[in-house]
């Protein structure tokens, strides 16, 4: 449609026009870039409409990924890139003189999640779309997105992230199929013709208003959607109630206590903490979500709710949103009248679960008291699911009233959010191979020799066209010149590299187009850090949500060890490095917190020392967020993936730096493991303790942190370097690392010290053979296929949605 220059540039004019009432000269970045979404948005409303259509026509059935979190990013080049528009578009404004990199920066990462779990499901929605596949997201539209993130002094200050100020050119507000959630009241029980009838009464009643945004399948005629929810005030209850008492300010602070629920995302990563607004969220967009499938399949199917299973799979991730399961049983019952055995029987083929951790302070469970206060019916019946499934264990396991203790859905004062998923559920899936195996030896043994056939692994993967062809697209080009395109849609296909990794033409071009990333970054990091790095260094990358068990902890202690060594030996030879830190901490994550003040004050003592820029750089990245990880993934040379093994289910970030070409330093934790398999044991450099040591240390002790600090110098230097007024911050900054890891290491950094330190050797001996380096970093490319989210979801979609 507006795939010709031509009739491109005159619907831009004309649209600048009719948006803004100004001409080219006059207009604004900002205009510039609504008035390209706009286009975008109108030339792509008829396939969406088309989808939906066919859909219902063939009666498709259709999937829908429920998730708290969708970690988007920006949207703009995405969608220009999967519908192939992309150059044109391009060079169509380029010859109005416009420029459209500055465009796709006026555009705010739509930053809906903490991080990778929330980026999974963003990567999900994108490869659904691509394989065309009726695969839909069902989340909520937060009005403040995952705080933005500044350094004052070197510490983290959180700042609300408006992203919705200027509007949001993506989606579509459809008030039309707005529905109605109940939170609170009281539940009466009536006996009618046999039948016991839940009669919810004196409940608030909010309105739950969905926002629509297209999700574009690449170079196919498939558009899925994202529905958002937004929680507002029923009109009823504002306008009347209050306002005819006359109670204006009570209205209004009625209103705000409602649209709370909608407000703002819960900043925690891979932490629980039991909030009552939480929960209120958490049941907000499920029943507003499952209201509006039922919906839908009504219209379909009629009342043929024995198709359901066959029609409509519900895939949660993570707990959050495992609410599904008895609201479908009260709709299904309450509002369809069906009998518990027939609903039961139609949830339980329904809805699947996917875990994401196994650390045991993100384990969601929820005070009954709460629980029941807030949901009085859901309640009912997850009491009712726990009696009928500790009946069941009991005739299994007869008499083992422990067991039977430790797998019930609702014990010791919570609902355990877990058991319920597990036993609501067709499949559970873990999100790498060491982590289904976790799950299944450890965490959920008992589950799993209950019910062994829903356990399945589905290992993570990322879009291959945002992390590569989007992200990198000089080593997308190169790539499709020297193996053809075939891998846009094949990932796989990046094998086709594995023959040529040694041609040394290649390897130059390769290394090249890393130089250019990276002088991009350095020019980035001068604009915002105020910081000169040298483009030539080694660039070594740690990007993630700052937490103890990742462990950024290990890598600034070994900068400070090079540093002191380097004290010591001023002529030391080492490859020039230059360390990348970036990453959020949750505000009241007060370890985390202290480590990026660490992190800050080692990056000021050490570039403040001139004798050594040659050779050692500290840079941390505030605000790490989507878009700066599309420009920080292409200039990576090391990607540190260095949790403590067990800890980490499966990463993504990874994935993303070894599909550009970056070589992991990494423990044989989560994907790590796969990649490694992938690549070979020569293509990456693996360190420290396992998953099984770690967990034996656990179990039977035998590791003494204080021991090892005392008894190894180098390592005691190093640790007293935070204490003992080395470092430019107040004595006591930092004691409270100090003491962690000389009392506990609950994460092992001292154990895995010294073989990080060697891991980190090894890399600089081979970063100096630029031919086997090169070697290392296209064969991570030319593997990185399967860690495509295509494969991933083509494996959820024939083994878990019975798709294909
Ligand atoms: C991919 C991604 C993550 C996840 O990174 P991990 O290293 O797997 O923890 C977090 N945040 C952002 C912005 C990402 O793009």
């Amino acid at each position: 449609m507006l795939a010709d220059k031509e009739s491109f540039k005159q619907a831009f004019l004309e649209k600048l026009a009719a948006l803004f009432g100004k001409t080219l000269e006059e207009a604004t970045e900002q205009e510039k870039y609504q008035v390209l979404g706009h286009l975008v948005r109108e030339a792509i409303y008829q396939r969406w409409v088309e989808s939906k259509r066919r859909h219902a026509q063939q009666q498709t059935k259709q999937v829908y990924y429920f998730s708290l979190e969708f970690m988007l990013g920006r949207l703009l080049s995405n969608n220009l890139i999967n519908l192939g528009w992309q150059e044109n578009w391009q060079a169509a404004l380029q010859e109005l003189g416009v420029d459209y990199s500055l465009l796709e920066e006026v555009e705010p990462d739509a930053g809906l999640g903490n991080g990778g779990l929330g980026r999974l499901a963003a990567c999900f929605l994108d490869s659904l779309a691509s394989l065309g596949l009726a695969g839909h997201g069902c989340g909520i539209r937060y009005k403040y997105g995952l705080f933005e993130q500044k350094l004052v002094n070197g510490y983290q200050v959180e700042l609300p992230e408006n992203w919705l100020k200027e509007g949001n050119v993506w989606e579509t507000r459809r008030a039309d199929k707005a529905v109605k959630v109940r939170f609170g009241g009281q539940v009466r029980v009536e006996e009618k013709q046999g039948r016991l009838n839940f009669i919810h009464e004196n409940y608030e009643e909010i309105i739950a208003v969905p926002y629509d945004i297209p999700i574009i399948g690449y170079r196919n005629d498939c558009v899925n959607t994202l529905r958002l929810w937004s929680a507002e005030v029923a009109r009823t209850e504002f306008d009347f109630a209050c306002f005819s008492r006359g109670e204006y300010l009570k209205a209004v602070e009625y209103k705000y206590a409602v649209e709370a629920i909608s407000q703002v995302l819960y900043p925690d990563d891979n932490t629980y903490k039991g909030r009552e607004l939480r929960l209120k969220q958490q049941y907000f967009f499920v029943s507003a979500g499952i209201q509006s499938i039922l919906r839908y399949f009504k219209k379909c199917y009629a009342n043929q709710w024995h198709l359901l299973p066959e029609k409509i799979a519900i895939q949660v991730n993570d707990t959050h949103p495992v609410l599904v399961i008895p609201e479908l049983m009260r709709i299904l019952m309450d509002e369809e009248g069906l009998g518990w055995d027939e609903a039961w029987d139609i949830t339980t083929r329904t809805v699947s679960y996917t875990n994401h951790t196994i650390l045991a302070e993100a384990l969601e469970k929820w005070p009954i008291e709460l629980f029941k206060q807030l949901l009085p019916r859901i309640y009912m019946i997850v009491e009712e699911i726990n009696e009928r499934f500790c009946r069941a264990l009991w005739g299994r396991y007869p008499g083992d009233w422990e067991r039977i203790h430790r797998m019930a859905v609702v014990a010791d004062g919570y609902v355990k959010m877990a058991h319920l998923a597990l036993a609501g559920s067709y499949r559970v899936n873990g999100v790498a191979r060491i982590h289904t195996e976790i799950l299944k030896t450890r965490e959920m043994r008992e589950f799993y020799e209950y019910f062994p056939e829903k356990f399945t692994n589905k290992t993570n993967g990322i879009t291959h066209r945002r992390w590569l062809l989007k992200a990198n697209p000089q080593l997308a080009e190169l790539l499709t010149e020297v193996i053809g395109d075939s891998w846009i849609r094949e990932p796989e296909e990046l094998k086709r590299l594995l023959p040529l990794v040694d041609n040394r033409d290649l390897q130059e071009r390769a290394a090249s187009i890393k130089r250019q990333n990276k002088e991009r970054m350095a020019r980035f990091i001068y604009q915002h850090c105020g910081l000169k790095v040298d483009p030539a260094s080694l660039f070594d990358v740690q990007v993630k949500r700052i937490h103890a068990y990742k462990r950024q902890l290990l890598n600034i202690l070994h900068v400070l060890d090079l540093y002191l060594r380097l004290l010591d030996e001023p002529n030391l030879d080492l490859v020039p490095r230059t360390f990348i830190f970036g990453g959020k901490a949750a505000p009241s994550y007060y370890m985390a917190k202290s480590i990026i003040k660490l992190i800050n004050t080692v990056a000021e003592k050490i570039n403040n020392d001139r004798r050594f820029n040659d050779r050692l750089q500290v840079c941390f990245l505030e605000n790490y967020r989507v878009s700066l990880a599309e420009l920080v993934m292409p200039a990576a040379e090391v990607s540190e993936q260095i949790s403590t093994a067990g800890k980490e289910a499966s990463g993504t970030g990874n994935m993303k730096f070894m599909m550009n070409g970056a070589i992991t330093i990494g423990t044989r934790d989560g994907a790590n493991i796969e990649i490694g398999e992938a690549v070979g044991e020569d293509n990456i450099v693996f360190f420290g303790l396992t998953a099984d040591r770690v967990m034996h240390y656990y179990e039977h002790g035998g590791y003494s942190s204080w021991y090892l600090y005392n008894s190894l110098p180098r390592l005691k230097r190093v640790v007293d370097s935070l204490i003992n007024g080395f470092l430019p911050a107040a004595r006591e900054e930092f004691s409270n690392i100090y003491s962690s890891l000389t009392h506990s290491d609950e994460f092992f950094v001292l154990k895995d010290f010294l073989p990080y330190a060697e891991a980190q050797a090894k890399i600089d001996n081979l970063y100096r053979d630029f031919q086997r380096w090169q070697r290392m970093s296209l064969t991570n490319i030319a593997c990185s296929g399967r860690f495509s989210s295509d494969r991933t979801i083509r494996e959820y979609a024939g083994e878990i949605w019975g798709l294909l």
